[in-house]
């Protein structure tokens, strides 16, 4: 797809973008532009198609006040990073996955398919632009959010003729900041995040807006996230409010729970899953309930439990709280198939492992 430019002119200095790569964090500071494609249904004298591909400055988004996404919620979004290796070129990883899940979630939030290539070259197109914004720091990377709205304006409930899809960019460091150590996760007992039918696999705003009250709960008790329960099935382990979770079995197998409906795909733990069976470890994808994580980290045969996601790429799990309830050691190092699975994975990403399953594309 061709996209027309409008180019800023009022791009950040070079002194200014250096003191923001200097310690990016996480999701604070975005870069001087914006991908925007648009979609007009037919009945609304489009042609059903995308439409107006082009980059734009970064800024505020001119949307009338009874644009659907304002009231309704109807958004779906992707998250995935741009790397910079060695040599100074740039890669992202697996971005068809991302567009293969951008249309899933598409379909179940009734917003337009976009074709997977218009989504990889969107990316390709405000990497280009913004390409002095890819950081070069270790563990750092320019993180891409891709995402569609629903901006047709009107009241009645039904799905948008309108739509305007967007990508913006900002540089990343550490997601939990600091350097690499397990993390306390809460265990939400009063709220769930998705039920069956519902929207748990999609990548939608309202399901994150369903966690943040838990995420609050989280933090006034001391953790960094939110581990979701299926509490009609057992107290089945989903995910967390943003990650997956694996756990390392005594005998050397990784479990995390099966893609039931409920919890987002992700790309990492595709990823990890694939990355275990090529060390011949056995992936078992099924139902681990809360009892379960309980009683086999007491007996020892859960060794080692871990979150992942590309945020945060994957990150040891210390301690599982509720109330008085402790499971695990907050003070347990990280485990060594966690940070052997971590450093492989990452090492692909920056492009110093081989990437034996052509997962980066370069942008
Ligand atoms: N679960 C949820 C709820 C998430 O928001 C994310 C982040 N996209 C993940 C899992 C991990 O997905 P990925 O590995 O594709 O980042």
């Amino acid at each position: 797809m061709e996209f027309t430019e409008n180019l800023s002119s009022n791009r950040k200095s070079a002194e200014e973008r250096a003191a923001v790569l200097a310690d990016p964090g996480f999701g604070d500071f975005f870069t001087d532009h914006t991908v925007v494609v648009d979609w007009t249904a037919s009945t609304e004298g489009g042609d059903g198609q995308w439409h107006d591909a082009r980059i734009e400055p970064y800024g505020p988004i001119a949307m009338d006040p009874a644009a659907s996404v304002l009231h309704y919620g109807q958004e779906i979004f992707e998250g995935l990073k741009a790397y910079r290796h060695e040599d100074g070129s740039v890669w992202t990883f697996r971005p068809h996955a991302n567009a293969a899940r951008l249309n899933k979630s598409a379909a179940r939030l009734a917003l337009p398919q976009l074709d997977e290539d218009v989504f990889v070259d969107s990316l390709r197109k405000i990497v280009a632009t913004d390409i002095d914004w890819v950081p070069t720091g270790d563990g750092e990377a320019l993180y891409l959010r891709p995402f569609m709205i629903a901006t047709e304006a009107f009241l009645g409930v039904r799905a948008a003729r309108e739509v305007s899809y967007r990508v913006i960019a900002s540089p990343a460091g550490n997601y939990f900041g600091g350097e690499l150590k397990p993390v306390g996760i809460w265990v939400s007992k009063n709220y769930a995040r998705a039920g069956r039918g519902g929207t748990g696999s999609a990548k939608c705003g309202g399901n994150y807006a369903a966690s943040l009250v838990a995420q609050l709960e989280a933090e006034e008790n001391g953790c960094k996230q939110v581990l979701f329960l299926d509490s009609f099935n057992d107290n089945a382990v989903e995910e967390l409010g943003g990650m997956n979770v694996f756990f390392v079995t005594k005998d050397g197998s990784l479990v995390t729970p099966a893609l039931t409906g409920t919890i987002l795909e992700g790309v990492t733990r595709s990823s990890v899953i694939q990355l275990a069976k090529d060390r011949g470890m056995k992936v078992e994808e099924r139902k681990i309930t809360l009892d379960e994580w309980r009683d086999s980290v007491a007996s020892g045969d859960i060794t080692e439990v871990f979150a992942c996601g590309t945020a945060a790429v994957i990150t040891p799990i210390g301690v599982l709280k509720n109330g008085e309830e402790l499971i695990g050691d907050e003070n347990a190092p990280a485990g060594e198939v966690t940070m052997s699975i971590r450093e492989e994975l990452l090492g692909i990403q920056r492009g110093t492992v081989e990437d034996r399953h052509g997962w980066l594309e370069r942008l």
